[in-house]
């Protein structure tokens, strides 16, 4: 990006520069020193605010420091509640796992027990690789091209992008790669290529622990898989004696529709992984929930020092109880949904589809602009216009919008306008003067 003050900005992000690690990347795209953030905006330091269809990659779908979690976690501070409890029993969790009991697990009948990992999505990624393979006493695990599962070893076996399998710096083993749905067209069924593959002695590919999967690709790309497909790759797994893995960490926590993912499509899978946006708030927590008939985990086998975070125990109840007691915010995303849809729609409607589509399902859902390097301008251009939005996808072609589910209507409307602008001035040649 080409800035005229760029001498003050060297001196603004000095530090940066000297000390943080090349590794950085958001920080790439938007540079800026934030400072504050409330709902839907997050706040340079001088004072500019951005709408913000980021939020830190869906991990947090109720806005910036929303106050009902805030006021929680602020009683809970004030009155010495414990911050590390490792994995003690102690009432924050205490309280958490009821909500959860009771306002998700047991309303949707489902029989989980739950673990608590360290606190990152690849951390409930290895646990979950860790369990089935332990259970099933099979090594092999079936992932989807185009998957993102994170990028410690074993999560990244499983993750597709060249860019963070490259850095492994060793082998990845241990992962059949297939087809994901759709990936070869809309006329060839890869779940039927999946069974042929596991019934074939011959095919080579051996019988796997699991298959892991997301419902709809949030790195990848934002490619959504059917019903048909999900429910067929599941009655595949089982009949082959290999458990169901869905990655819920960026589509869960209402972000697609229900509070999973998977529940429209009825799919009951044996462990769930969940991260990101299931504290409410920001603070790191990740949870693995096992069949209670598949917890083969012996006492301490799968450990670490930071497992169920105090203070993110606090918010993600409060989220539970604030968001999900009823069906008003799994309603609202419906809705918005539907909003976000038809806006992308109008925008794609005024180009060839052969340059701009539409991906994506719910309140995850983008512009696929066939190239990086127009959804880089694109992306960049909304930046200076007041948006934060990412790219994702194989070569970050697709624009990708996660506005919190709890935005206004009007919010999300400003918010797709700057990016119809920034579509409009890259490529539909009526460019206007930044702003
Ligand atoms: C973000 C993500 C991960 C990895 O989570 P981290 O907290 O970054 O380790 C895994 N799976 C999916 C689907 C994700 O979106």
């Amino acid at each position: 990006m080409t800035d005229q003050s760029a001498p003050d900005r060297e001196e603004e992000f000095a530090i940066f520069n000297h000390l943080e690690s090349e590794v950085r990347s958001y920080a790439r795209s938007f540079p800026v020193v934030f400072a504050t953030a409330r709902g839907a905006q997050l706040f340079a330091r001088d004072g500019t605010a951005y709408l913000d269809f980021l939020m830190g990659c869906s991990s947090l779908n109720y806005g910036h420091n929303p106050p009902e979690l805030k006021s929680a976690l602020a009683d809970y501070i004030a009155s010495d509640g414990i911050t590390h409890g490792l994995d003690l029993y102690n009432e924050a969790k205490e309280s958490f796992l009821r909500e959860f009991h009771e306002t998700i697990l047991r309303p949707r009948q489902l029989d989980y027990v739950v673990q608590f990992p360290g606190p990152t999505g690849a951390n409930a990624v290895e646990a979950a690789l860790k369990l089935a393979r332990k259970i099933t006493g099979r090594s092999n695990i079936i992932a989807f091209t185009n998957g993102f599962h994170g990028v410690s070893l074993g999560a990244l076996s499983c993750t597709g992008n060249r860019y963070h399998r490259a850095a492994a710096g060793q082998l990845l083993g241990g992962v059949t790669r297939l087809p994901y749905d759709g990936y070869l067209g809309s006329s060839v069924d890869t779940a039927d290529y999946l069974d042929r593959l596991l019934s074939d002695p011959s095919s080579g590919v051996d019988a796997p622990a699991a298959v892991i999967v997301e419902t709809v690709q949030g790195e990848g790309g934002l490619n959504v898989a059917g019903t048909e497909w999900l429910q067929k790759v599941a009655a595949i797994a089982r009949r082959h004696g290999a458990l169901l893995i869905v990655d819920d960490i960026q589509a869960g926590v209402g972000r697609t529709d229900g509070f999973f993912s998977f529940e429209k499509s009825g799919l009951r899978p044996d462990i769930v992984t969940m991260a990101k946006s299931i504290s409410g708030y920001g603070l790191p927590l990740a949870l693995v929930l096992i069949d209670r008939k598949l917890d083969k985990w012996e006492p301490g086998e799968h450990n670490g020092t930071f497992r169920g975070n105090c203070h993110a125990f606090v918010t993600a109840r409060a989220a539970l109880e604030h968001f999900w007691r009823t069906d008003s915010l799994a309603a609202s995303v419906r809705k918005k949904g539907n909003l976000l849809k038809s806006r992308l729609e109008q925008i794609a409607q005024k180009y060839d589809p052969s340059r701009v589509s539409i991906k994506g399902r719910g309140m995850m859902q983008g512009i696929d602009l066939k190239s990086g390097e127009v959804a880089g301008q694109v992306i960049s251009t909304a930046f200076q216009r007041g948006l934060i939005v990412e790219t994702s996808g194989p070569k970050d072609e697709v624009v990708k919008c996660l506005p919190p589910l709890v935005i206004e209507e009007d919010r999300l409307n400003q918010g797709l306008d700057i990016l119809e602008d920034a579509i409009d001035s890259v490529i539909g040649g009526t460019v206007k003067t930044a702003a």
